[in-house]
């Protein structure tokens, strides 16, 4: 059972087979899954909004092409070192900030 567990952390990545380790591909398989399924429209709302090249999606409810995220549509977590690195640009950006005005 848990090697099936593990098979479908792998998802996409399995394509790969053994190559890479087994690391590597998880988080490449999150960031794969995430560029890959539906997103949100910022225009109508729905849920239709598919990646048509790095950085450019396009809704297929209203038709809209826009710029976002390379692999997301907004910034958004994908991995759990992501997540910790989301909690620390605050201050850092608090401390740039206070740089600034030293300045
Ligand atoms: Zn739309």
């Amino acid at each position: 059972m848990k090697s099936e567990e593990r098979r479908e952390g792998l998802g996409s990545a399995k394509r790969f087979g053994t190559r890479y380790g087994r690391k590597t591909k998880l988080k490449f398989s999150k960031v794969e899954t995430e560029q890959r399924k539906l997103h949100k429209c910022p225009y109508c709302s729905k849920v239709a909004v598919k990646r048509v090249a790095l950085g450019i999606w396009q809704c297929r409810k209203c038709e809209a092409k826009f710029t976002g995220k390379a692999y997301s549509v907004t910034r958004k977590i994908v991995t759990k070192e992501a997540e910790e690195e989301l909690e620390e640009p605050q201050a850092a950006e608090e401390q740039a900030g206070e740089a600034e005005v030293d300045e």
